[in-house]
């Protein structure tokens, strides 16, 4: 095999020579998980980081975004768009963004809220006739399944679109789809997360899709709460929320994996929004039965000092470089966490 196919697939070569281009990768949403993401990538010489969006305005620029420079105009003005030269202000940044800068994936960081935008989000790139690959890591099954009605239009649009790519689902349910192989029949997966920020409004998302979870919560009065009424929320809570019987993604993409029906998948955690520290170790446990009659449970734990953002994050560009690879194969379409191994972005 020559030093080219040994090399990933998911890296550029242009024209004759062996020179790499660096994947070319957006960002749609500057929150929390926007910025981490922006951080993870200065570290990776396989991808830069070339635009962004959030809910006011876009910042491209071909040669690189750095992010020390992004991070602070948001925080002090509230939008990339404010960033000089390269930022405009607009309110509709992501079809403008899309329309003016050359991006091979984007990592959306988005809020779904709505339950329906970020199938809203992949349907503005079909109808722009953008081609690419698309990495989100969308938490609720109704979310997933919005886009798993979508597939045909992401294929005949030439868009590889990698769901529920971050931690969970994402990360740990691709564990548990590995975990998996051990057994003849699969009893259980149960999913428990611990998650510590320092402070809510790090993760205004996050938290509020983690109160529609809430016993009397829905989508629909998480979205629709206030700062201040998210914050007495806490308040009563002493910033902890205990989350039980999520309704996770991590079921369906499980399910269309083949490894068990959705009914034996289980998600729970415990979120900490005054505490970096982990309130309990993140894990994933599949209990299944071997072909010799045995019954044992495999645990996944992830290392308690890996953050939120770091295992949402590196999964979601390991997925968005396997989706490369796919896209350049010319395969398109809708794939989860649980059915394409990520690579590693180096
Ligand atoms: P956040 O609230 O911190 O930031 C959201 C960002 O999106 C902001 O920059 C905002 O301006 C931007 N935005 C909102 N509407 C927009 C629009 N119409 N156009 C352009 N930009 C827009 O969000 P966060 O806490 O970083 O969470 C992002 C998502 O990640 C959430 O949906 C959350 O559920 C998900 N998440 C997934 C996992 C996982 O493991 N799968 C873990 C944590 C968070």
């Amino acid at each position: 095999m020559s030093e080219k196919q040994l090399n990933s697939p998911a890296s550029f070569t242009t024209g004759n020579s062996l020179e790499k281009k660096p994947m070319r990768i957006g960002v749609l949403g500057f929150g929390g998980l926007g910025q981490a993401a922006t951080r993870v990538l200065a570290g990776k010489r396989e991808m830069i980081w070339v635009a962004a969006a959030d809910k006011k305005g876009y910042a491209h620029d071909p040669a690189g975004l750095n992010p020390d420079r992004c991070i602070p105009t948001y925080h002090s003005h509230g939008s990339l768009g404010y960033l000089e030269p390269t930022g405009t202000l607009s309110n509709r940044a992501i079809p403008d963004l899309i329309e003016k800068a050359s991006v091979d994936g984007y990592f959306l960081a988005l809020p779904n809220l709505p339950n329906t935008f970020m199938a809203s989000v992949a349907r503005q790139f079909i109808q722009s006739g953008w081609r690419g690959v698309l990495v989100d890591a969308v938490k609720r099954t109704s979310a997933v399944e919005q886009l798993l009605a979508m597939v045909d239009e992401l294929q005949a649009a030439g868009i590889t679109y990698m769901t529920g790519c971050g931690a969970t689902p994402g990360l740990l349910t691709a564990a548990a789809a590995i975990a998996a192989q051990s057994y003849a029949e699969i009893h259980s997966v149960k999913i428990t997360f611990g998650v510590g920020i320092a402070n809510w409004e790090a993760y205004r998302a996050t938290i509020r899709e983690d109160i529609a979870h809430l016993p009397g919560y829905d989508v629909q009065r998480a979205t629709s709460m206030s700062d201040a009424e998210v914050e007495a929320l806490l308040d009563r809570t002493n910033g902890i929320l205990t989350l039980e019987n999520m309704e996770h993604a991590d079921d369906v993409m499980l399910e269309l994996a083949g490894i068990c029906s959705r009914d034996r998948v289980t998600v729970g955690g415990v979120v900490d929004t005054r505490n970096p520290k982990k309130p309990l170790s993140t894990n994933v446990q599949v209990t299944g039965r071997t072909f010799e009659g045995k019954i044992s449970t495999h645990t996944f734990t992830l290392g308690d000092e890996t953050s939120m953002a770091a295992n949402v994050c590196g999964p979601a560009f390991g997925y968005l470089k396997a989706g490369v690879s796919l896209h350049q194969r010319g395969i398109y379409g809708l794939f989860t966490a649980a059915e394409v191994m990520p690579q590693f972005v180096k």
